[in-house]
């Protein structure tokens, strides 16, 4: 696949912003790599046109092709909707004790093993007490199962008692969960093969005894196409708050889990990675898109040269604040770099040996928060006063906070803040200039 990619990249010239013409050879390539991915048809479909719009008239960075960009850009979408920052992805256990888990999904899928790593997870890393539970009482050593991989892990299970329903094994459990003062109880349900309503009633029934915290559907990475089907069923009739997708270990791509998170919304929350009890991993976004997509090298690539450009644009700063010459029309465009790059703390690490402007700056207590507002007080400035801060006297520094929606005492610390950055040009000037302060640079 990645040479049929590059073949047609090759072919793409060099361009200043994305035509329609480049995204949609690309995004040809790119829709083969989804399917081959596993991600589900009509997921690709959705997918593929908006990221296509999404990218028509992006800039190309410098040094890469525009197939390579579009690569990156789809890249960047695949990460942004698999979603998952830490908080989205971490269990919620916020309910009066116990916590009630249930555990869904296909027979076979790896419902019990998760259910022990789980467990294993909770008692060890969060100190948690944990019940595990089975309500699997189709197949004759399903309960045995879980009771065995208890013993391993040194949690408790639920007693068994032969013949109870399920529903009535998941209120024996709470009962337990609630007198042993357990923080955590682990319903491990039964699956079928297949989509079963019978088996969805049960255990649609038996949510409403226990209203679990979390409702986690656990599913194969190599399910395939089915993983629409399965994740919008499972999600209607009993709804799910997350998912966990086992055996990526294997071969799977991975496209699963953004057929799963598109058709539901919800999380992926967690990664079965092999057989063993301590097998299992936190969903990172990223890592899944490169999987998924199956173009790590082209990413990197990307992002070495947008790194690259940042880099030349703080270059070009440094050495213009070196003329020792610093107005607040610099200010103002040092303060529309730094949103632009993102984050105030990443563009400073970009200028190695500016270690004392750091400080200034760190004092001065600039952060992205207030960087919009510093900004409006520059902007309620004429430029005249823009480039001569001196003529700001009282009656001026009234009408600028005015202009700007802030008080007199936020422009005079704008001011000042102002000062002691320029004085720090001076003095750098001073200290012999470009030579030593670029050095770093390389
Ligand atoms: P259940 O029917 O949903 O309860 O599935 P089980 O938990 O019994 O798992 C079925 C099989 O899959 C067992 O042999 C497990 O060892 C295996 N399994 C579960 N999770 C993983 C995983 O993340 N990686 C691998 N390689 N095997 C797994
Ligand atoms: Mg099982």
């Amino acid at each position: 696949l990645s040479s049929r990619l590059s073949s047609v990249f090759d072919k793409l010239t060099r361009r200043g912003a994305l035509s329609e013409a480049d995204v949609s050879e690309a995004m040809r390539e790119i829709r083969i790599a989804l399917l081959e991915a596993d991600v589900a048809l009509p997921v690709v479909k959705d997918f593929v046109a908006k990221v296509k719009e999404r990218a028509i008239g992006q800039d190309v960075i410098k040094s890469v092709t525009p197939g390579q960009m579009v690569v990156k850009i789809v890249h960047d979408a695949l990460v942004e909707m698999l979603g998952g920052d830490d908080q989205e992805s971490a269990l919620n256990l916020a309910v009066v004790p116990p916590a009630p888990i249930l555990m869904v999904g296909l027979q076979g899928s790896g419902k019990t093993t998760t259910s022990g790593k789980i467990a294993r997870l909770l008692t060890t890393r969060d100190r948690k007490k944990v019940l595990l539970a089975s309500l699997d009482v189709y197949r004759p050593a399903a309960q045995h199962q879980l009771a065995v991989l208890g013993q391993q892990l040194g949690v408790d299970s639920l007693p068994i008692i032969a013949g109870q329903m399920p529903v009535d094994i998941a209120r024996r459990a709470m009962d337990e969960g609630r007198k042993g003062g357990y923080d955590v109880v682990i319903l491990d349900t039964a699956g079928r093969l297949h989509i079963d309503q019978e088996l969805m009633a049960e255990v649609a029934a038996v949510r409403d005894v226990v209203t679990p915290s979390e409702t986690l559907l656990v599913t194969d990475a190599m399910i395939g196409q089915d993983a629409v089907t399965l994740a919008r069923e499972f999600n209607e009739k009993i709804g799910i708050t997350g998912i966990v997708l086992t055996r990526i270990d294997g071969d799977a791509r991975g496209g699963a889990a953004l057929s799963m998170r598109a058709v539901t919304g919800r999380p992926i929350k967690l990664l079965g990675v092999g057989e063993k009890l301590d097998a299992l991993e936190s969903f990172h976004p990223d890592r899944i898109a490169g999987r998924i997509l199956g173009m790590g090298d082209v990413v990197s690539l990307v992002e070495k040269a947008a790194q690259h450009i940042q880099q030349e644009d703080a270059e070009k700063m440094a050495a213009k604040m070196l003329e020792g010459r610093f107005d607040l029309e610099d200010m103002l465009s040092q303060f529309q770099q730094i949103k632009r790059m993102g984050d105030i703390k990443g563009l400073l690490g970009m200028m190695p040996g500016i270690a004392k402007m750091k400080k200034q700056i760190s004092e001065a207590n600039i952060d992205d928060k207030v960087i919009g507002r510093q900004e409006a007080i520059i902007l309620s400035m004429t430029k005249k006063e823009r480039q001569n801060p001196d003529l700001i006297k009282a009656s001026r520094k009234r009408r600028i906070a005015a202009g700007a929606g802030v008080d007199v005492a936020a422009v005079n610390k704008l001011l000042k803040q102002h000062q002691q950055m320029a004085d720090v040009m001076k003095q750098m000037k001073k200290m012999g200039g470009k030579k030593g302060l670029l050095g770093g640079l390389g």
